[in-house]
């Protein structure tokens, strides 16, 4: 299912980072041994009433070399392009500013909802602030207090209310969706255009929904695909455009609808830094993964040039050890016609399930050939495991106790899965739980 997208925006200091890591919560305080994980703040998933969206606090994506107005038009333009619903925030104790009917013409011009936020309204007294917000003319504004969470709630209903009907959003289709990730000029245009110059690509001629109108649908081989699009695919017009952290919340977005994705890396410049951040989101979003090299015709080769290349791909993106790796040239065109085959391979592996009686033998197999361990002189008992979930494979292991549980015994019957299954693109998730 397609998460929706929510963006806070606002006049500098109204609260709009504090809104977000109060909505966000501990989520963003979860660090994980892998590069992308210190993520630039603004682009995070938050929860309420069992509903998980994306949130985007367009403050912290910084053109602060811009005059104030111009900085708010923009951000206020991000959040009309990438959000769902808009929740637009004021500071209930300054009263409207010329900032802020800034940011109000802007938005009467979109089609997206906005719900609007009076913040800073921190007790009871304070509430008559409210009345003159009415003057925006979003309708009824919602007080809140970011600082002491109140009001929240009924602010998040209303923007829930607005979420786009998921009914008609596909999900379990056949077709395979895939974004193409990395740094400016790795190759990631031109490995599209290849894509769809192969013969026998099919490309439709409606392009993608009006909803997501720089997707790319084709069809090869009676299979259908959709290129989801990235930043970096688009030509760059505003000014937002050319940040960094925009280009990162376009990346993520373009992850998170996908259920494959290649990470690009240019075989001429080599890994870099930037490299490893970007996989590093791809990674953590649980999404099938190619490594692809490009640009494989520019490398002065020798019969270990692949191999060394490869151990070098091995070692910088040990987190991405299940990932395939392929070379090749969207100039010259050569291996370009492993890529789609190796897509949907990958895809294939993403949505599998397993029966759980094959899944209980070959766990069952696993313990005869390495008992499971004891933590002081008690010892872990697995009684069966089942497979909860796909995209990616998620299994639970029911256990005596989720405590004796070490990561390298997980990490060991990880392997036995991906040894017995095959496993290959994915990353799967294996969670102990207690049963007596
Ligand atoms: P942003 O620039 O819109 O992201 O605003 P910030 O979240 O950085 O907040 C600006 C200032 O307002 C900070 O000093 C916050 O502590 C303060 N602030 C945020 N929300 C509230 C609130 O509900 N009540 C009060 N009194 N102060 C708040
Ligand atoms: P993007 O910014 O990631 O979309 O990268 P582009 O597709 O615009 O490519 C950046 C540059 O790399 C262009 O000059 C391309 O012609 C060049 N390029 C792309 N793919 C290849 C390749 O396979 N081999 C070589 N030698 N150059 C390539």
């Amino acid at each position: 299912m397609k998460k929706s997208v929510v963006a806070i925006v606002g006049r500098p200091n109204v609260g709009k980072s504090t809104i977000f890591n109060r909505l966000v919560g501990e989520r963003i305080s979860i660090v994980e041994d892998t590069p992308g994980v210190t993520r630039d703040r603004i682009y995070s998933e938050a929860e309420w009433l069992h509903t998980t969206f994306n949130l985007i606090d367009t403050g912290g994506i910084d053109i602060s070399d811009e005059p104030l107005i111009v900085q708010v038009r923009e951000q206020a333009q991000i959040a009309i392009d990438e959000a769902d619903v808009i929740v637009f925030l004021v500071n209930g104790r300054e009263g409207i500013t010329a900032a802020d009917e800034e940011v109000a013409k802007i938005l009467y011009k979109s089609n997206k909802p906005v719900v609007l936020g009076v913040n800073k309204i921190d007790n009871f007294e304070m509430q008559d602030l409210l009345y003159e917000f009415y003057a925006l003319g979003f309708g009824q504004p919602y007080t809140i207090s970011g600082s002491h969470g109140l009001g929240l709630g009924d602010l998040l209903d209303e923007v829930i209310k607005h979420f786009p009907d998921q009914s008609d959003v596909y999900d379990d289709d056949d077709r395979i969706r895939f974004s193409l990730i990395g740094r400016p000029n790795v190759g990631k245009s031109s490995l599209v255009n290849a894509l769809l110059g192969e013969e026998r690509v099919i490309v439709s001629d409606i392009a993608g929904t009006t909803k997501d109108a720089v997707d790319t649908e084709f069809k090869k081989e009676d299979r259908d695909f959709t290129i989801i699009d990235t930043a970096g695919m688009r030509k760059r017009g505003k000014v937002y455009e050319t940040t960094e952290k925009y280009s990162v919340l376009r990346a993520l977005k373009a992850i998170e609808r996908s259920d494959v994705v290649l990470v690009i890396i240019d075989a001429d410049t080599g890994i870099i830094e930037q490299d490893k951040k970007i996989a590093g989101y791809a990674h953590e979003a649980g999404k099938a993964i190619v490594i692809v090299v490009n640009k494989w015709d520019a490398v002065d080769k020798d019969q270990d040039t692949m191999k060394e290349f490869e151990d070098d791909v091995r070692q910088q993106f040990q987190f991405l050890s299940y990932a395939p790796i392929i070379f090749l040239s969207a100039k010259t065109k050569k291996r370009m016609h492993t890529l789609l085959p190796m897509i949907v391979e990958v895809s294939e592996n993403h949505a599998k399930r397993v029966r759980t009686n094959l899944l209980n033998e070959v766990i069952e197999d696993a313990l005869a050939m390495n008992p499971t361990p004891s933590i002081k002189g008690q010892k872990l008992k697995i009684l069966y495991t089942t497979q909860v979930a796909a995209k990616p494979p998620t299994f639970v292991v029911f256990v005596n106790d989720p405590e004796l549980m070490h990561f390298t015994y997980e990490r060991f019957l990880e392997n036995r899965i991906r040894d017995a299954f095959g496993f290959v693109g994915t990353p799967i998730k294996i969670y102990a739980r207690v049963r007596k």
